[in-house]
């Protein structure tokens, strides 16, 4: 039943502009519902955002297709996600074959997360902390993707990507974002697209909202 509810989603993120075959199979095969609280399952498969707890949201389907089409990644790319919330987003990279790594502001959530994606197999590098800083260690990224709006590009997530590498960030002020696409051309050059009219949760931390001053 809910491949089926699956597959009808697909045709919608098709319907809806999404054409990467690979986006589109992962989506097709990740479930969802394990992503979302019991009590919703029944929503897993309607192109929503909806609330997973600690005033955060697991994103609507076409913004995870949208975001993880403008990566342009190849399988075995690194990949760094800021805001592992449910653990979704992450999942769907993992599918497609990429090398994941996400971090995670709030501890209950990324304890969740962690615990999902060791019940499931998906073998993604997660960490606690502030992702608005990025994260070192395994830089430089292919592809860095922040799901939570952000004031402006952090530079430190620019500084990060590898050259050819893409970040894909919402940015803007607290009610609604528009879509920074990043590209990293040499060392010093990047060029940048925007797309529209988004709705996130904040990216609070150092490159981010002031968590005392957000509303
Ligand atoms: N990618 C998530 C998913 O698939 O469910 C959606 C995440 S939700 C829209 C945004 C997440 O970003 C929240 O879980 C929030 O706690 C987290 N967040 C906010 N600021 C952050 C930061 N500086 N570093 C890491 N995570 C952050």
């Amino acid at each position: 039943m809910s491949r089926f509810l699956r597959e009808q989603l697909v045709e919608e993120l098709k319907q809806k502009g999404i054409k990467d075959p690979e986006v589109l199979n992962a989506i097709k095969t990740v479930e969802r519902e394990k992503f979302i609280p019991q009590s919703m399952a029944h929503l897993a498969y309607k192109d929503t955002a909806l609330p997973i707890g600690y005033d955060q949201t697991i994103s609507q389907p076409f913004t995870v297709a949208f975001m993880t089409e403008m990566l342009n990644l190849k399988k075995g790319d690194k990949v760094l996600e800021i805001g592992t919330g449910s653990g979704y987003q992450a999942a769907i990279l993992y599918q497609m074959g990429m090398r994941v790594y996400s971090i995670e502001i709030n501890l209950e959530l990324h304890n969740k997360a962690k615990k999902l994606f060791d019940e499931l197999g998906i073998r993604v590098y997660a960490k606690f902390g502030d992702g608005s800083v990025g994260w070192q260690e395994f830089a430089p990224y292919n592809g860095i993707i922040v799901t939570a709006g952000s004031p402006s590009i952090p530079n430190k997530l620019t500084e990060q990507l590898a050259i050819g590498g893409r970040l894909v960030v919402p940015v803007g002020p607290r009610d609604y974002q528009d879509l920074y696409v990043i590209t990293r051309l040499s060392e010093e050059e990047y060029s940048q697209e925007s797309y529209p009219r988004f709705i996130f949760v904040p990216l609070i931390g150092k490159n981010g909202w002031d968590i005392n001053n957000i509303k």
